[in-house]
């Protein structure tokens, strides 16, 4: 690669020499990058493939830094008058090993580095590891870069295999497509994906960085030593780098995140949101072009695909899962494979036969809602039929039978035992429960499917809920609001086991579902007469607001994460059901930022809720505030809150500034879905 002399130059492997480099007598540096050097020559490559190299062309190149925006390779900036007289350099990399051309990467820029290293338990080596970013953006970049050195021990001793290329850099770049990039030996990812501020980050931008990063490393293993022979198994790297990255090596690292109930909020809920549009897809899809690539890059391939994979681990352990995983990989290094390969992994490992356990999740559109009936002689029967948020599903939709999981979850006094052998394979059956009073399916909500209680069972549940654990509360309301919201069943059901489980719980994540169904509920009423809206505003008021008095605006010292994403959760449900106190608290708190530039009343946990509703509810002042903010923000998860304030005004001159920025390119592409996601957000309140 040929970059100016102090510039940073990146490739997949390390860097094999370096030397100044004189362009040719009447060749620019520009001309000479563009026709006279090709790839090949420079970085080796497994095999080519135009279509797939400019996509990593793309996601990496000439998008590194703040001064080189607008260049497409962002190398030179027009300083070409001196390439004659020294100045330049041409960089060669050692050549990597076989591998996909779509983790193809190389960057150059000026950047500033941190570094550390990793000592593999596997090999003895030591493998150095980096992150760039701008100079001003580098302190921001430590814990980043510390996630790699903890994650990378727990990956080679799961899969068995050591990292395989001799460095491992991370490029944070300013101007990003998608959220991040698992080149091999180079990821790469947009700020957001790997800047946090310690002091002035919230909570959800650390688990954003940790998150992205872990999937990344994923990749590093699953997609890049092994890769998917076509993007029509997509899936099975973007669903098994989620399920690492977001759940096993999160709950390694991480445990008091809880990682594996919060799945259940993030993904499972997601997967089960898409797939029950008529228009969703299977997870296994065909892709007849890579055209089509990006089509495919949807919550059925990540969060379906990890949530299925999941349901699998439940069903064969853990341990033998992953062992599985490992025999898969070994059997692939270094090649392609598809969805079946990994199935005789996981077979081997377990001794059953996954492939049939699999074939309808992975290669048919939709799940299933089991709907319980009981019989009153300790009998249920259980049907399985698609589930459509419509809930108007046809026979020739209907045609899926799925080999579903039932766990069935019965109490011995307060002891809970699961039946794991309790499978419907057929359309109906029925299952002997006599004996037990309490009983609820799909324990510890490990399945991709929906279950359908009578209306006195499920108020019973609501009554029993404490017996529970924390993934069957968040199951029973996800499950609950959506069958109601789809009409399988009565919204007051619905909300009646809402209030019995709200009079008891202190956990988050079931708050956090309780909360996401009824601002979903107020969705589907806002054109509705004004007395309902209010209705269901009064009851996110009375469930909430007792939480906001218990604890408070600010998180304490050694709270734990759930304890301030509670507070969080509470502050911002009860100011979006306009509360008149909790308004007038937060806006006082925005108006000594806005007044006396002091900003230590805004909790960052708070501070998208206080933007926004400064903006909403105040004037051209607050909108100016913002806007200075969006301008000169000091880290990128505050000016991504200023992002959703600056559209969530409701006056309609505002409203317009927002928008003629959009068009008038004072914001970026990678950011443009952020404006309408608010914007759609506030529609649901009338204007
Ligand atoms: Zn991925």
């Amino acid at each position: 690669m040929i970059a100016r002399d102090h510039e940073t130059v990146l490739a997949n492997m390390p860097e094999s020499s370096s030397k100044p480099w004189k362009a040719p007598t009447n060749v620019s540096p520009e001309h000479a990058l563009s026709e006279s050097y090709e790839l090949g020559s420079l970085i080796g490559t497994g095999h080519s493939g135009a279509a797939p190299l400019s996509e990593a062309f793309g996601k990496t190149e000439g998008k590194v830094e703040g001064k080189t925006e607008g260049k497409t390779e962002g190398k030179t900036e027009g300083k070409t008058e001196a390439s004659s007289d020294g100045g330049w350099k041409i960089t060669k990399f050692d050549q990597t090993p076989p591998m996909s051309t779509y983790l193809l990467a190389f960057a150059c820029g000026e950047f500033a580095q941190l570094s550390s290293e990793h000592k593999s338990a596997k090999t003895g080596q030591t493998i150095p590891l980096r992150i760039f970013a701008t100079e001003n953006q580098i302190s921001q970049a430590q814990f980043g870069l510390d996630i790699k050195k903890w994650a990378l021990p727990v990956y080679e001793e799961i899969f068995d295999i050591p990292y395989a290329l001799p460095k491992l850099d991370t490029l944070v770049a300013h101007d990003f497509d998608a959220g991040a990039m698992e080149n091999w030996g180079l990821i790469t990812g947009r700020t957001t994906a790997y800047l946090y501020d310690p002091e002035k980050s919230p909570l959800s931008a650390k688990k954003r960085v940790a998150v992205v990063q872990c999937h990344e490393l994923a990749h590093m293993w699953f997609g890049d030593i092994v890769t998917m022979k076509w993007w029509d198994n997509l899936w099975l790297n973007e669903a098994f780098a989620t399920l690492m990255g977001e759940l096993v090596i999160l709950d390694r690292i991480w445990p008091e995140w809880k990682p594996r109930s919060a799945f259940l909020n993030t993904h499972l809920t997601s997967a089960l949101a898409l797939d029950s549009q008529r228009s969703s897809h299977p997870i296994e899809v065909e892709c007849p072009d890579e055209n089509q690539i990006a089509q495919i890059f949807d919550a059925i391939s990540y969060s379906k695909g990890a949530s299925v994979l999941r349901m699998l681990m439940g069903v064969v352990g853990e341990d033998k899962f992953l062992k599985g995983v490992s025999i898969y990989l070994k059997k692939h290094l270094y090649g392609n494979a598809e969805t079946k390969d990994l199935w005789e992994g996981i077979s081997e490992a377990s001794g059953l036969d996954v492939a049939k356990i699999m074939a309808n999740w992975t290669l048919k559109v939709g799940f299933p809602v089991i709907t319980v009936k009981e019989k009153g002689n300790g009998q249920i029967e259980v049907k399985q039929s698609r589930f459509l948020s419509t809930g108007d599903v046809k026979p020739e939709e209907d045609e899926t039978v799925w080999w579903v999981p039932l766990e069935i979850k019965t109490f011995n006094g307060d002891k809970p035992s699961i039946d794991h052998k309790a499978v419907l394979n057929e359309r109906s059956g029925s299952f002997d429960l006599s004996g037990a009073d309490v009983f609820k399916l799909n324990a510890e909500t490990v399945g991709v499917y929906r279950v359908n209680y009578s209306p006195e069972r499920l108020s019973q549940l609501g009554r029993q809920s404490s017996l529970f654990s924390t993934e069957d509360r968040v199951g029973l309301v996800s499950d609950a609001t959506s069958l109601a919201r789809a009409g399988y069943s009565k919204t007051s059901g619905s909300l009646s086991l809402v209030n019995e489980l709200g009079k008891t719980e202190t956990e988050y994540l079931p708050w956090a579902q309780i909360g996401a169904a009824l601002d979903k509920l107020k969705a589907v009423w806002w054109q509705q007469p004004e007395d309902v809206r209010n209705a269901i505003n009064k009851l996110r008021v009375s469930l909430f607001k007792p939480v906001v008095n218990r604890m408070g605006y600010e998180n304490q010292k050694g709270d734990a994460p759930e304890v301030c994403e509670l507070r969080e959760l509470a502050v911002s449900t009860v100011a979006a059901a306009e509360d008149p106190e909790v308004l007038t608290e937060l806006k006082s708190r925005f108006d000594s930022l806005m007044n006396d530039g002091n900003d230590s009343r805004i909790p960052p946990d708070l501070q998208r809720t206080i933007f926004s509703i400064a903006t909403r509810h105040g004037g051209e002042q607050e909108y100016n505030k913002i806007l200075d903010i969006y301008n000169k923000p000091p880290n990128p998860s505050t000016k991504v809150d200023a992002m959703y304030a600056l559209a969530a005004t409701r006056d309609a001159k505002l409203l317009d500034r927002t928008f003629t920025m959009l068009e008038n390119g004072s914001v970026k592409n990678q950011d443009m879905y952020i404006f309408y996601v608010s914007v759609a957000e506030s529609s649901t309140t009338p204007r």
